[in-house]
């Protein structure tokens, strides 16, 4: 019998199943991941971005943890993740702009290091960059919907990371240290949780293998709702956690200057992009993606779309061909997009940890980190915002609803 199980071998099955142990959790630990190789879903195919801009205090906080641990994981480690603080760099219109300066109060409360950059600034940091848009023609101006930059907001201490070396390394520190307590198993895909009277009591494996275990932490990302549905729990039971394909775009650089160490910069209509090697990294949220777990890349949507934007905005981005593509998937939380952590309401001994909606990489230290507190002492003790990040709140219509979401 093993006292228990991580259902997911991602970056947040990696982070809980460390901060268990660091927190001295005493029982053993398996780790079931559906896949041959461990954080090869949403964790690798990430934009690798972390972030502490944030509206609610909680994701501020998170991150703001996720931060510092980051920055202090080679010393910790002795691996290092790629981790470089080049800033996130957020551009605005003159229609967002006044709601932004009177928000950056909140961010130096809460210590969130942000400064506000004028246009000028904005097209030195990014070279090529051109804030005004007088070079555009006006059905072009019209067709984008597209308006000048009148400023914007640079989070230095943000930054970018190997996500995969980041996970994995939660998984191999932990097997190493403590062999006795944790086991590791790859393709083993759990079926269902096995649910009596309210009380988690093992989990089914798809070979059939029934696993017997006092506790569940469910950290399978995108596939968390349909485990549990497949438990015959109750409908109104089961969280509001759909997948949503997003796709990210390998392109190669402009040629309008160095690209190299630019911040993540977002721009009009939530464009996005970061340096990779002599590439570039290019994202967008795609509104109308429908939930499923296609993950099929569509290279119309980068050439059609997303590139007419870096055109409109960055000289020479025309040149900006796709060198490599793909599509993963968020864990959306259909109600706030924010995170489920803590124990399920109604069923014992069932710890949720999914539902990141898109921030689950710059969540994970924290993620982990509560999810061992919840545990061991019953509550989130260091970060307490995250207790608000319960799955009763959503029941109970207290929903922390968070409007930086890229
Ligand atoms: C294109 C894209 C860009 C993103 N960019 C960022 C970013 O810049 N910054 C950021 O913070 N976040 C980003 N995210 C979100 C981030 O990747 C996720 O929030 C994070 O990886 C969640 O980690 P996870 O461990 O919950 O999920 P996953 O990495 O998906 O891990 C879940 C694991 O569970 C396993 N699993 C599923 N079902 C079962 C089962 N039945 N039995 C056993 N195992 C199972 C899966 O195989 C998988 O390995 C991005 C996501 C995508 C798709």
């Amino acid at each position: 019998m093993n006292d228990l199980v991580i259902i997911g071998g991602g970056i947040i099955g990696g982070a809980s199943l460390y901060y268990l142990l660091e927190k001295g959790y005493d029982g053993n630990i398996l780790v079931l991941e559906a896949n041959d190789a461990l954080a090869q879903k949403a964790t690798s195919l990430s934009a690798g971005g972390m972030r502490n801009i944030w509206s609610t205090t909680v994701n501020m906080k998170m991150t703001t943890y996720s931060i510092n641990h980051f920055s202090e994981f080679k010393e910790r480690f002795g691996v290092s993740i790629g981790f470089e603080q080049n800033g996130y760099l957020f551009t605005y219109y003159e229609n967002e702009w006044k709601d932004i300066v009177n928000f950056k109060p909140r961010w130096d409360e809460a210590g969130v290091e942000t400064a506000l950059v004028s246009p000028e600034e904005i097209e030195e940091i990014i070279p090529g960059l051109r804030a005004s848009l007088d070079h555009l023609d006006s059905d072009i101006l019209e067709m984008l919907s597209i308006s000048p930059i009148v400023g914007g907001i640079f989070g230095k201490s943000c930054a970018i990371l190997n996500t995969t070396t980041a996970a994995t390394t939660y998984f191999e520190y932990s097997t190493d240290k403590y062999p006795e307590k944790v086991q590791v198993r790859l393709n083993t895909e759990v079926d269902k949780i096995i649910i009596k009277g309210g009380k988690v009591k093992g989990v089914l494996t798809k070979e059939g293998e029934m696993i017997g275990c006092e506790k569940v932490i469910l950290a399978s990302g995108a596939w968390s709702a349909e485990i549990l549905k497949r438990s015959e729990i109750p409908e109104d039971q089961n969280i509001p956690v759909v997948p949503v394909k997003r796709m990210l775009f390998v392109v190669s650089q402009p040629k309008s200057g160095n690209y190299e160490k630019i911040p993540l910069t977002i721009i009009d209509n939530g464009v996005y992009f970061r340096p990779e090697a002599e590439n570039l990294i290019v994202g967008r949220a795609d509104e109308n993606q429908a939930p499923g777990f296609d993950t099929e890349p569509d290279r119309s949507y980068y050439e059609d779309y997303v590139n007419l934007y870096l055109q409109a905005r960055i000289e020479g981005a025309e040149y900006c061909r796709i060198q490599n593509m793909w599509g993963g998937l968020y864990a959306i939380n259909t109600e706030d997009h924010n995170a489920l952590i803590g124990e399920h309401p109604d069923i014992e001994n069932l710890y949720l940890n999914t539902g990141f909606s898109g921030h689950g990489i710059m969540e994970a230290p924290a993620a982990g980190l509560s999810i061992a507190e919840i545990i061991a002492d019953g509550e989130v003790r260091t970060i307490p915002e995250v207790n608000m990040l319960n799955f009763e709140r959503i029941r109970k219509g207290e929903l922390v609803k968070e409007t930086i979401v890229i």
